[in-house]
C-alpha cells in the first residue's frame, strides 16, 4: 500500500467554525448581513487599517484596487515575474500594459535595486509606472520602506499583493496596515493562511478609495441619497455611477472568514514551527531556504526550498520523485511573462534570468497546521535520499 498524499497546503476547518457557517445559513440573510461588517472590522482591527472591503476573491479585490486608484488603459502596472498569474492580470483588466521588476535571488521577492534601476530608465523614457504591485511571496514582506520611498520620488501607486501575507509583519507594522501602501490584498481561498473559502479583503487607510472599491464590488450602484446626481424618484432610488461588478463576498463565506481570523496567531505560530523543523532536519542537504529579512515577520505561506543545481532535469528528476512517493510538492512560480498569454504580450525567455534561474530551482513542500509529524517526517526522509 502506498503512503497517503500530502498536499503542500491545505485548509484548517474546525466544529466552531463550521457551526458559525451554519448559524448563518439558518438566519434570515446568507448573501448580504451584518457579518461581512463584521469581518471587514476585525481584519481592520488586526492589521491596523483604517477601512477594510471584502470581495468574493483576492484577484477581485485586486481588479478594483487598480480601478480605485484610477489605473487606466495605457498606463503602465509594474509587478514581479514570480507570483500568481492575478498580480498581473489586475493590470490586464484595466487596459494597462503590464510589465515586470526582476527578483533578488535571496529573497525571491522583488528586487528593489532592479527597481530603482528601472524606474530611472522608465523616467528618462516617460514610460514609469502608475501602479506597482509588490508581492509577498511565501508570506515574506517585501522592502516596502524602501519601494514606498521610490514610489515619492517617482510618483506611483502602491498595491501589496499579500495573498500569502495576513499575519506576517515589517518593521513592526503588519501587513496590512498600509504604512507603506495605498491598499493591501489578502486572499482567503483555502489554500491560504485563513480561508472563507473564495474570498478575499483589501485595506486602505484612504476613506476615498475604500469606498471607491465598495460601489465597484456592487455594480457601481450608489444608495446615498445625498450622493446622487440625479433628483430621486422616490425612496427606493438607487443610482449606478460607475460601471461596477458582482465581486461581494457572502454571509456565509464571511462567517467562516471572521471565525478562522480567532486562530490566526495560533497558525502562524504552527507555520513558524514547521519551517523550523524543516529547517534543523534538511539544511544539511545541498538546497537553499528562501532567506527572511530580519525586520521581517513572514507568516510562511510557503516552505520553498531552490537546489543549487542550474539543470532543469534535475529539478524535474526531484520535483517527479517526490510526486511518486505521494509528497505533494509545488512549483511557485512560473515566471507570468513566460505564461503564453504574456508571451503573445511580447515577453520571452531571458527578459527575467533571476526569476527564471529561481523558478528552474525552486520546489514548494508542504506546509499548513495539521500537517503530522509523521507527514513531515517522511518529506524530509525522502528529499533526504533523493539529495544525498
Ligand atoms: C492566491 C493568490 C491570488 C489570488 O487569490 P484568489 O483569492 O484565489 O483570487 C493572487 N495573488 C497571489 C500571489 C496569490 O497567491
Amino acid at each position: 500500500m502506498s503512503n497517503p498524499f500530502i498536499p503542500y497546503g491545505r485548509q484548517d476547518i474546525n466544529k466552531d467554525d463550521i457551526k458559525q457557517v451554519v448559524k448563518i445559513l439558518k438566519s434570515d440573510y446568507i448573501t448580504q448581513g451584518p457579518i461581512i461588517e463584521k469581518f471587514e472590522k476585525a481584519i481592520s482591527k488586526i492589521v491596523k487599517s483604517r477601512h477594510s472591503v471584502a470581495c468574493n476573491s483576492a484577484t477581485s479585490a485586486l481588479h478594483i484596487a487598480c480601478m480605485a486608484l484610477g489605473l487606466k488603459e495605457g498606463e503602465r502596472l509594474w509587478t514581479t515575474p514570480i507570483t500568481f498569474v492575478a498580480s498581473a492580470n489586475c493590470g490586464l483588466y484595466c487596459g494597462a500594459v503590464v510589465d515586470f521588476v526582476d527578483i533578488d535571488p535571496d529573497t525571491g521577492l522583488l528586487c528593489c535595486k532592479e527597481l530603482e534601476k528601472k524606474l530611472k530608465e522608465a523616467k528618462s523614457s516617460g514610460t514609469l509606472p502608475r501602479v506597482l504591485v509588490p508581492v509577498h511571496l511565501a508570506g515574506t514582506s517585501c522592502d516596502m520602506p524602501k519601494i514606498y520611498e521610490l514610489s515619492k520620488q517617482y510618483g506611483f501607486s502602491i498595491i501589496e499583493d499579500a495573498s500569502h501575507a495576513i499575519g506576517g509583519d515589517c518593521n513592526n507594522y503588519p501587513v496590512g496596515s498600509c504604512k507603506y501602501s495605498d491598499i493591501t490584498v489578502f486572499s482567503l481561498h483555502p489554500v491560504k493562511i485563513i480561508t472563507s473559502a473564495e474570498g478575499g479583503i483589501a485595506t486602505t487607510n484612504n476613506f476615498d478609495i475604500a469606498n471607491k472599491m465598495k460601489y465597484l464590488r456592487s455594480h457601481g450602484i450608489v444608495k446615498d441619497k445625498n450622493l446622487f446626481i440625479n433628483k430621486p424618484e422616490g425612496s427606493w432610488s438607487y443610482e449606478q455611477q460607475y460601471l461596477g461588478y458582482n465581486y461581494r463576498m457572502s454571509e456565509v463565506h464571511a462567517a467562516l472568514g471572521l471565525n478562522q481570523l480567532k486562530r490566526l496567531e495560533t497558525f502562524i505560530n504552527k507555520r513558524n514551527q514547521i519551517i523550523k523543523y524543516y529547517k534543523d532536519n534538511i539544511s544539511h542537504l545541498p538546497l537553499k531556504f528562501l532567506c527572511v529579512p530580519k525586520n521581517v515577520r513572514s507568516s510562511y505561506h510557503l516552505a520553498i526550498i531552490r537546489l543549487n543545481n542550474k539543470d532543469s532535469d534535475f529539478h524535474s528528476y526531484i520535483f517527479d520523485n517526490l510526486r511518486k512517493e505521494n509528497i505533494g510538492v509545488q512549483v511557485h512560480y512560473t515566471p507570468v511573462h513566460l505564461q503564453p498569454y504574456y508571451k503573445n504580450e511580447g515577453y520571452s525567455q531571458g527578459d527575467f534570468p533571476k526569476s527564471e534561474e529561481y523558478s528552474r530551482n525552486a520546489i514548494t513542500l508542504p506546509i499548513f497546521p495539521t500537517i503530522s509529524k509523521e507527514s513531515i517526517n517522511r518529506v524530509i526522509s525522502v528529499l533526504g535520499n533523493l539529495l544525498k
